[in-house]
């Protein structure tokens, strides 16, 4: 069995836990302290708010645990606030978090009507058929650096991409139905 860890500090901890237990061979596993962090392979950073999520990840001792995990090359998939947390670079002068990742994002990219929405892609890394992305308050990626590759574009921007074992997306494939990217983020990362 795979033990699968879920950032369990805030936001959609429960949905990925739920999302894990479907796929067979897989052990969810909610991580709230380093020693925990220490037993899964791979970690989920869900979506929610990441202001409150980078304030618990310092008031936990946790960025450093996990930047140095990150960057030994444990694969982490981070999701809307998770992507905005992995990011080298938040624009508007934010302070970055874990900043593992070499993009620039934008957060609350989507202002005014667009603020949350959905769609069907279909993004071929992941599966031929189409695939439902939900979109809340969501984020995008404005810069990449050389080793980040772009698995989705949306209206010109980047919504979904991935360095090496790090991958990030803008929506929320846990509150679908989909298991497309959990498989994907399980087995072949
Ligand atoms: N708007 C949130 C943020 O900036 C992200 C929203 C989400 O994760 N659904 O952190």
């Amino acid at each position: 069995m795979k033990r699968v860890g879920v950032l369990a500090l805030q936001g959609s901890v429960q949905e990925h836990m739920a999302s894990l237990k479907r796929l067979s061979g897989v052990t969810p596993v909610p991580v709230k302290k380093q020693d925990t962090l220490e037993t899964v392979e791979r970690l989920i950073i869900p979506g929610g708010e990441s202001t409150a999520i980078g304030k618990l990840l310092r008031d936990y001792n946790l960025i450093n645990p996990l930047a140095k995990r990150i960057r030994k090359g444990m694969p982490v998939w981070g999701t809307c606030a998770g992507m905005i947390l992995m990011a080298k670079r938040i624009e508007g002068g934010n302070e970055g978090y874990l900043e593992t990742m070499d993009i620039t994002v934008r957060r609350n990219a989507y202002g005014g009507q667009l603020d949350s929405f959905d769609t069907r892609k279909v993004i071929p890394l992941i599966s031929e058929e189409e695939i439902p992305l939900i979109f809340i308050r969501a984020p995008y990626v404005t810069e990449m650096g050389k080793g980040v590759v772009s698995l989705l574009e949306l209206d010109g921007h980047i919504v979904a991409a991935r360095q090496d074992n790090m991958l990030v997306t803008s929506f929320h494939p846990e509150l679908t139905d989909n298991l497309e990217f959990h498989r994907y983020f399980c087995f072949d990362m």
